[in-house]
């Protein structure tokens, strides 16, 4: 199922991020914690890809086969470009439409000094052309409602994120943000710029102090000062803080439900208790695949 036609339907379609254990003593837990995602029946669950290596991406596959295949739910594989020509990216396209994947959200990647760069995709807009050249897959994109960190100003933002969906991308996922009026305002001036695609925005609840901090730090999101407090309140106990974290996570989301969002992509974390206490919070809104 191509999942630009979950959001076609009209439904508010619930997802999940996972990313795959970076070792191998880990792989058994991603078992258990599939196991209770699929449980919680999202209408999809995307896999995130480690920038460069082989590895990551045969990882990155056999989850979302996993997920497919086990548990019957659809994937999305995240797919970069930075690190990879032409020739590599046809073999892992191949790779995917012979597993019977459908469905690719298509990024750039981030930029690392000890991963050498080649030059067939610059952006992210390029891999998308690129897909697109046949029919086989549905192309998601990434969008950031408080702009990239490399971005030069808000209109080339726009002017970019247009080429992506221009080139072929049928949804947009957003980065996490904790103020939903930053994401009104992004989806506005989406509208404005002629993007048409859903923009579905993009949640991660926060259940510990070094995680926000961290978060802030890579993606820049702001943190607005009614959450600061929540979480300078209670960060000295785990379990207050999961409580907080959740509670804020969960009022996020519901105001996004009453402003005619067209989706939620929660970013787990790998974090069952997370996904189940949201969907709980939300059961009599949105209804599960
Ligand atoms: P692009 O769309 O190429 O944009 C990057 C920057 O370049 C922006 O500032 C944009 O304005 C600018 N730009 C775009 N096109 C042009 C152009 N034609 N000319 C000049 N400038 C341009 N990373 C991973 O490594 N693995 C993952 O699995 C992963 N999953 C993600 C999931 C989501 C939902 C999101 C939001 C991000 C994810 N990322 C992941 C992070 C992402 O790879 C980085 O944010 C990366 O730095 C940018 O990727 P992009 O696809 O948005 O790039």
């Amino acid at each position: 199922m191509k999942i630009a036609n979950l959001y076609r339907k009209g439904k508010t379609v619930l997802s999940f991020e996972i990313f795959p254990p970076k070792r191998d003593s880990e792989l058994k837990n991603i078992d258990a914690t599939l196991e209770i995602l699929c449980e919680l029946k999202p209408d999809f669950i995307s896999v995130t890809f480690g920038a460069g290596g082989s590895s990551n991406c045969n990882r990155t596959i056999e989850l979302a086969k996993k997920i497919k295949y086990t548990y019957q739910v659809e994937p999305v594989v995240h797919l970069t470009c930075l690190s990879y020509d032409k020739a590599e990216i046809d073999n892992f396209s191949a790779l995917l439409k012979s597993e019977g994947i459908e469905n690719i959200l298509a990024l750039r990647g981030d930029r690392n000094p000890d991963i050498p760069e080649k030059e067939d995709f610059r952006h992210a807009s390029d891999l998308i052309s690129y897909l697109k050249q046949t029919e086989e897959f549905c192309i998601a994109g990434a969008c950031y409602p408080e702009c990239h960190p490399e971005s030069l100003d808000r209109v080339s933002e726009f002017k970019f994120l247009k080429k992506k969906v221009d080139a072929g991308a049928e949804v947009l996922l957003s980065q996490l943000f904790f103020d939903n009026e930053i994401f009104y305002r992004f989806r506005e001036d989406c509208r404005i710029a002629g993007i048409e695609v859903p923009v579905i925005p993009g949640i991660m609840p926060v259940i510990n102090a070094a995680q926000i901090k961290r978060m802030v730090t890579l993606c820049g999101a702001s943190f607005p000062e009614r959450f600061q407090k929540i979480i300078h309140k209670f960060e000295g106990c785990r379990d207050a803080l999961f409580d907080a974290g959740m509670s804020y996570a969960l009022s996020q989301i519901i105001d996004l439900l009453a402003n005619d969002i067209q989706g939620i992509h929660l970013y787990t974390m790998n974090n069952p208790a997370v996904a189940r206490k949201i969907c709980e919070g939300i059961k009599n809104i949105v209804v599960p695949n």
